[in-house]
């Protein structure tokens, strides 16, 4: 573009990007498909919007509008500007429940429009899958619907008004209620009213989500209503700021029946005998979609309530009611259709198997290998009665091809998302998909059905219109769009084959984006070359660098405001921060689509990388578990390997070698970190932030004290390397008699020898918090084991493996599994305080390759939890102080009767919560009598570390822990806070005033 244009758009005042790492983070949605735009506008209100359409407009500029960028088919991206509204335009305003209506900004999230409707008791009906980051504007731009079809239609059926911005930067409010654009209402009357016998004969009843196109069959209805053509048009005719929307009440009651089928076949048959009870909906997942949650921990606990483990199945069917639904659920029941049926009415095993249906088309995605389940046919629809032949057609498309597809989706609605599972980096796949297409539109015609009844036209349709509408119909069509946008500026190239706006350069644009196979992601076209060798195995998934980073499909699940993933996301909206931006510029780097063409090195790679927290909470929470430390980490090393590894990098590496420095000298070593022009001369030159505490050097280690600790213990040879002690169990169990609590039960546990264990004394531990060490062992001895510590051992490499200094990290890993299973006692259980060095062991080492390191894993377990699974198989084995006597024995003397129980929040450290589902922390804390535990769901900390010690990312450290901040302090003033991992100890003590504690301190605490 030129600089005389890109002033014209600057000078509107609007917030907009033009440069690199902007573009490429938006020449993506979560479609097959890729086209740069020349920049990105966010505006901030309806005036910032019109102004810079305008501009854009003026200039030759075309404008696609978006939302979060979800749309499957290429709807949300284009070569000219993209106008994002979803950004800045979240209020919700004008709630009136008499009414029943609200207003919101377009760029409002349903998750969040539904959380703000809750509390009043009513609902955004339509349901997208996508909830969690879907905006408004995009579900009504593409006439979204979801499983919930059968009671609240489509999002069209919910909109009362619309204030939009015209091609001319006009803006009007639409709706049956006003007046404007009332030329063009009775124009466009006109026209449809003299198609409407091709509408009869193409478009019969029975359908009951979408047509694709504009909506003139709704219009027909309405007539004074131009909201039913506008929804649905994919921001090809104006951009809509807010909308005026009617709600729902919630449903009083909600029940499901599952029923497992051994073949699709039945449950499609059994699906039209099932309409008859008037389901919410019925929704169908298949095998194929169920295996992909196999040793995901996100789905275990569905997999275990679907007992899919033990009672196999092909299919099921999810039949949800609303309102009254015992009756309709024992109805159900007494039809005895498929193999079994299970009724769930508890919301939470409710939410569990949704959770699995709704994640179902990143699941099915994330299959290993170049060969992937594409979206392009995938919301074809027909009348549900005509499933069960439906599906026999495609089928008959998919076998000679022999190509495999999953058949889930809204049976309800006659709408399955089947995706032919397609390698698009093979031109013989290519073919493959393009015949799947052409055939699938035939058949969809066929049964006179919607080729896109749910996802929009965008791309991958526009060329199959014409089949689908007819000259007619199209032609109606395109004169409403030569109505509003006579220039063609909005969205060029979707729903219509030809016209196109001028380019940048005022020439018209060449390549219109109009077939099913132009435009591809260019890994699909040019398949992406590692300038580097990969060193990380991707052990869990993939086993391939190139491989896991194309498991990112766009779909935009990291683009959420809850879980763990992804905290840089939540707490600045900036598409950069989220997994799916980074994973987007890896790629573009590969490409040499960065400035410089370095794929290593450019400011469009240390603005994607640098800001992530190696937080592991990708992994887990991403449907296709994207790994972006893993990604991260190889990328670092590469380029660390090429260009050398900066001094900043090889000290962050070395913390336990500081350490041992420090505690030598720690009274000196702390004035100094405490000396304010020490801590800026640092800040200058390591950039280690002034603002932020550093942790101080204790001068009583924990190893030390463990040695003295072990006075009575039995020595063992130094050979095999540990420290080793027996339980002081005598003293424990005299202090115990004394309080006179626990007969029994204890005291056959406590004095019961339960082996040998080795306790990982980290570096944190070991030099900063001795006191979390000293803890834990009493912890240990009191449920009778012989602690030791691994004599020799060396850092866990975490600080090393965070900075890409791979080398180091797999020096220290081979020399500590080496240790650990060179001991005579290499059975022992290795228990880890800190999580993030237990992740090393469970995860990193095994992604280093180090030899033995899945051994040695087996034998790793996070210090608490082993500690509740022993307490789970053997309650009695240690019981707890009850804190709580004493403050009720003080309130009993003042006469009151006062239930003082110690209330204890959690915040689980990130790693953990990626490996491990922390509901234990909660069952442990609550094992303590008079304690009530809160699991808050937060996500990283922010400090991450060393990231929220940088002086560069301090700011940033501090944005992601505010919602933890939040938190904390939205619980009681006399709450205790557990928090495992240092990083968060550090970061809360930096902001708060509160000391959070280790969970050995807190068991500690209350040992008899
Ligand atoms: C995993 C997955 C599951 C999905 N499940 C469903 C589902 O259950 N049901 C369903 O219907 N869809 C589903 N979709 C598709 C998609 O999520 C929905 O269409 C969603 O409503 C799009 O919202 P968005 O904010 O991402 O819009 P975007 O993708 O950003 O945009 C969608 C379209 O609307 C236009 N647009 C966006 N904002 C505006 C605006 N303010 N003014 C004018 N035009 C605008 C864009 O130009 C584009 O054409 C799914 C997608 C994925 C990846
Ligand atoms: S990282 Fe995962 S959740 Fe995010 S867009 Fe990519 S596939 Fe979806
Ligand atoms: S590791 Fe954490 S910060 Fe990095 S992309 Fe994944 S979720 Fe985001």
């Amino acid at each position: 573009m030129t600089s005389a244009q890109e002033r014209k758009i600057r000078q509107t005042g609007c917030d907009v990007r033009f440069d690199n790492l902007t573009r490429q983070l938006y020449a993506t949605d979560a479609s097959i498909y890729q086209i740069e735009p020349i920049g990105v506008a966010f505006p901030k209100d309806a005036q910032q919007a019109s102004a810079v359409i305008r501009a854009a407009a003026d200039s030759g500029v075309s404008v696609t509008p978006r939302g979060a960028g979800t749309s499957l088919v290429g709807n949300a991206i284009g070569e000219g500007l993209i106008v994002e509204f979803s950004r800045y335009n979240r209020q919700i305003t004008d709630l009136d429940l008499e009414k029943r209506s609200v207003r919101v900004g377009a760029g409002v999230v349903l998750d969040q429009l539904n959380d703000f409707l809750k509390p009043h008791g009513f609902c955004f009906g339509p349901d997208v899958a996508t909830s969690s980051r879907a905006t408004l504007g995009g579900m009504i731009a593409n006439n979204s619907s979801g499983a919930r079809c059968p009671v609240y239609g489509t999002t069209a059926d919910h909109v009362l008004s619309l204030q939009t911005v015209m091609a001319d930067g006009r803006i009007e409010t639409i709706g049956p209620m006003h007046e404007s654009l009332a030329a063009e209402r009775a124009g466009i009357e006109n026209l449809i009213r003299a198609r409407s016998a091709e509408m009869v004969e193409r478009w019969p009843p029975g359908l009951i989500k979408r047509w694709p196109g504009y909506g003139i069959e709704r219009f027909l209805r309405a007539p004074n209503d131009l909201t039913n053509i506008f929804a649905g048009s994919e921001g090809t005719l104006a951009a809509i700021f807010s909308a005026e929307l009617k709600i729902s009440p919630l449903p009083s009651k909600k029940g499901l029946g599952l029923i497992f089928f051994s073949s699709v076949d039945e449950a499609m048959q059994a699906t039209v005998e099932l309409l008859d009870l008037k389901p919410a909906a019925i929704e169908h997942i298949d095998r194929p979609l169920l295996d992909q949650t196999k040793g995901q921990l996100h789905f275990q606990a569905a997999r275990d309530l679907l007992e899919l483990d033990t009672q196999p199945c092909e299919s099921i069917l999810i039949v949800e009611f609303y309102d009254d639904v015992a009756e309709r659920l024992s109805i159900l029941q007494s039809r005895k259709v498929g193999l079994r049926t299970k009724i769930l009415t508890e919301p939470a095993q409710m939410n569990l198997v949704w959770s699995v249906r709704k994640s179902g088309l990143s699941l099915l995605t994330g299959c290993i290998g170049p060969g992937k389940p594409v979206a392009f046919i995938e919301d074809a629809a027909v009348r549900p009665a005509q499933l069960p032949e439906y599906v026999r057609g495609l089928r008959s498309i998919m076998k000679p091809l022999g190509l495999e597809a999953s058949y889930y989706g809204h049976a309800a609605s006659g709408l399955l998302h089947v995706r032919p599972v397609l390698d698009l980096h093979s031109a013989t796949d290519l073919r493959k998909f393009r015949q799947v297409a052409d055939q699938t539109s035939a058949l969809v015609r066929q049964f006179k059905g919607s080729l896109s009844a749910e996802h929009g036209v965008g791309i991958a349709r526009t060329e199959y219109m014409r089949d689908q509408l007819g000259d007619e119909l199209l032609g109606v069509m395109r004169e409403i769009k030569r109505m509003f946008d006579p220039k063609n500026i909005f969205n060029p190239g979707k729903i219509f084959k030809v016209g196109s706006a001028l380019r940048a350069d005022r020439t018209p644009q060449s390549g219109v984006p109009s077939r099913i196979d132009n435009h591809l992601r260019e890994n699909f076209t040019r398949p992406l070359e590692l300038p580097f060798e990969p060193v990380l195995a991707f052990a869990f998934k993939d086993r391939s660098f190139s491989g896991n980073l194309e498991q990112c499909n766009g779909c935009g699940g990291c683009l959420k405001q809850t879980g763990v993933m992804c905290p840089t996301f939540m707490a600045t909206h900036e598409e950069v921060m989220s997994t799916r931006g980074r994973a987007n510029i890896i790629r573009a780097a590969l490409e040499l689509r960065v400035n410089g063409n370095d794929p290593l090195k450019s400011a469009e790679l240390d603005a994607a990388l640098s800001n992530c927290l190696s937080c592991k909470g990708c992994t887990p929470e991403c449907p296709s578990n994207v790994n972006l430390a893993l990604l991260k980490a190889d990328m670092l090393y590469a380029r660390w390997r090429r260009d050398g590894l900066p001094i900043r990098e090889r000290i962050f590496s070395n913390v336990d070698l500081l350490g041992k420095i420090g505690c030598a000298i720690a009274p000196l070593a702390n004035r100094i970190l405490n000396y304010r022009p020490i801590r800026l001369a640092m800040e200058k030159t390591i950039g280690l932030s002034a603002r932020r505490s550093l942790p101080h050097y204790t001068s009583k280690r924990f190893d030390k004290w463990f040695l003295r600790h072990c006075r009575a213990s039995v020595s063992v040879p130094k050979a095999f390397g540990i420290h080793r002690m027996e339980p002081s169990g005598g003293e424990r169990h005299g202090r115990a008699a004394h309080q006179g609590e626990r007969a029994g039960a204890s005291e056959s546990n406590a004095l019961q020898k339960r082996g040998p264990i080795i306790l990982w004394d980290d570096t944190f531990v070991r030099y900063h918090e001795p006191h979390i060490g000293i803890a834990a062992v009493k912890v240990l001895e009191a449920l009778g084991f012989e602690v030791s510590l691994a004599n020799n051992r060396r850092c866990c490499g975490r600080p090393a493996f965070s900075q890409g200094n791979l080398d180091a990290a797999a020096k220290l890993g081979k020399h500590n599994v080496g240790l650990l299973s060179s001991l005579l006692d290499c059975s022992s259980p290795i228990l880890f305080l800190e999580p993030s060095c237990w992740s090393m062991f469970v995860e990193d080492y095994r992604e280093l390759k180090i030899e033995n390191a899945e051994k040695v894993s087996a034998r790793c377990f996070l210090f608490e939890k082993f500690v509740d699974d022993l307490l789970t198989s053997a309650p009695q084995m240690l019981r707890f102080r009850d804190l709580t006597v004493l403050s009720r024995q003080v309130s009993a003397e003042r006469g009151k009767q006062e239930d003082r129980r110690v209330n204890v929040a959690i915040h689980p450290h990130c790693h953990a919560k990626s490996i491990l589902d922390p509901a234990f922390m909660k069952r442990l804390v609550e094992r303590l009598p008079g304690h009530h535990a809160t699991l808050l769901d937060t996500a990283c900390c922010g400090m991450a570390g060393a990231f929220g010690a940088l002086a560069e990312k301090y700011d940033l450290s501090v944005q992601v822990a505010q919602d933890l901040i939040d938190k904390l302090e939205n619980q009681g003033r006399e709450t205790e806070l557990i928090a495992s991992g240092t990083s968060c100890r550090h970061q809360i003590s930096d902001l708060t005033n509160i000391r959070p504690k280790h969970m050995a301190e807190l068991l500690a605490e209350a040992l008899p």
